[in-house]
């Protein structure tokens, strides 16, 4: 008990005492004293409670003492209170100036795609309004069936993009990304990519058009070296090994402009153009058998599982030239006595394609890149009896994949082999 409490505590029993006395009855005048002294600490309480519920700004202590000290503290704690939220306002504010000029589209959502906040950019790139959009489910609201695809498939645990064009804007390409940042929340961004889609246009268009170029001459070329080999009579014998080379170049070189002219028609168009329903036991049955003669050669165990009589919607010559690819690789980088298999099965909702090998495998810093253009683990080339390594293969595949809405996932190990699959929902 604080000294000023215990002294007013000691008035209140005195003056009880003295107006007892003098009124002759002691007890009663201590009783009557105590229950002011109560009385007098309930106001306290009291002015105290409608302070700290704010409905009194008046925080000058009434008395000394105990009350004195808990007025001040709260007092205290009422500026560290105001300073706090001061500096998160600001910290907000800023917050908001940011995303406002920040000039990707940025929407939070809840665990059930209700949108809990969205930035300026959100209008203009995906028509997402902040704040007449607000707790809407965002899948009601998006006008872009690939992005509603996405949003809906997208689990709450792993960071997933999309590409897609802007229905807004046609010649908008948006990235759109979405990370999930606590057990409910989401983020959704989508950047303008349209300069790098231009970029990559450029580029395509330049290979196709030299590759278009090329063609022609390359023919002629060809046909005037093949002549020349046949026709001794003309050409000395001396130049015979020399025309050979240069009609396996020319041969080489036919080859890799039609794999760019086929690789340029695969990115110009989103969706194949001939349609079929693909029996893909067929299909593997016929690569196999391309194939064969380079299983025979390495001593290969090759094993076929087809555990699906589902068709594949698509184009039969794209998914040709995709699994065909994956076996040849699978055939090329497998070293002697290796084994390799070939899987078609169900996996709901999916229709996998696999090829596994258990050959070199590759190294987890070229995964990322090996489905590019050129790309190749071991840069030197080489030249096999089904035609030059010369990195378009995977290209080729990641291609018709996009075309035929799959997934292509590759997971490999190296020095123990490699696994690619292509999930296509069916
Ligand atoms: P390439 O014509 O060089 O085979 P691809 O585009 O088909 O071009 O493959 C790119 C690179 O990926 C290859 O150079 C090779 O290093 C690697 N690769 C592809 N398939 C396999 C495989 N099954 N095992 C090991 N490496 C592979």
């Amino acid at each position: 008990m604080k000294i000023s409490d215990f002294w007013r505590l000691l008035l209140y029993v005195v003056l009880g005492i003295a107006l007892g006395a003098i009124g002759g009855h002691i007890l009663l005048g201590v009783t009557l004293s105590l229950l002011a002294y109560i009385w007098n600490l309930y106001h306290n309480l009291l002015d105290l409670l409608n302070q700290v519920n704010g409905a009194s700004n008046d925080i000058s202590p009434k008395e000394s003492g105990i009350f004195e000290e808990v007025n001040y503290s709260i007092s205290k704690l009422f500026d560290r209170h105001k300073d706090r939220r001061q500096q998160l306002t600001a910290v907000l504010r800023q917050f908001e100036q940011a995303t406002k000029a920040w000039p990707d589209a940025i929407v939070i959502l809840n665990e059930t795609d209700d949108i809990e906040w969205a930035n300026p950019a959100a209008r203009n790139l995906l028509d997402v309004r902040w704040p007449e959009d607000k707790k809407q489910r965002i899948t009601n609201i998006i006008r872009f069936p690939a992005l509603r695809e996405f949003i809906s498939s997208t689990g709450n645990t792993e960071q997933q993009t999309v590409d897609i064009i802007s229905p807004l804007k046609p010649d908008l390409h948006l990235s759109a990304l979405m990370v999930p940042y606590s057990k409910t929340h989401k983020i959704l961004t989508a950047r303008d990519v349209t300069e790098i889609y231009r970029a990559i246009k450029v580029r395509s268009d330049f290979v196709a058009n030299v590759s278009h170029e090329l063609k022609t001459p390359l023919t002629v070329f060809r046909g005037y070296l093949e002549a020349l080999t046949m026709q001794s009579d003309i050409c000395p014998p001396t130049w015979q090994p020399a025309l050979q080379q240069m009609t396996e170049h020319a041969v080489e070189m036919n080859s890799l402009v039609d794999t760019l002219l086929n690789l340029s028609h695969l990115e110009e168009s989103q969706i194949p153009a001939d349609s079929e329903a693909v029996d893909l036991k067929l299909l593997i049955e016929e690569i196999v058998t391309a194939t064969s003669q380079i299983y025979r050669e390495k001593n290969h165990v090759l094993t076929i599982h087809v555990d699906s009589q589902k068709k594949l919607t698509g184009s039969r010559v794209e998914l040709y030239s995709a699994v065909s690819n994956l076996t040849f690789n699978a055939a090329h980088y497998t070293p002697d006595n290796g084994t390799i298999s070939i899987r078609w099965y169900q996996q709901d909702p999916y229709l996998v394609l696999e090829v596994k090998d258990n050959g070199i495998g590759i190294a987890e810093e070229h995964l990322s890149r090996i489905t590019e253009r050129f790309y190749r683990v071991d840069s030197s080339r080489t030249r096999t009896e089904q035609g030059s390594k010369n990195g378009l293969g995977l290209a080729i595949v990641k291609h018709v994949v996009r075309r035929h809405s799959g997934l292509l996932d590759i997971t490999s190990e190296l020095g123990k082999g490699s696994c690619f699959s292509i999930k296509f929902k069916q």
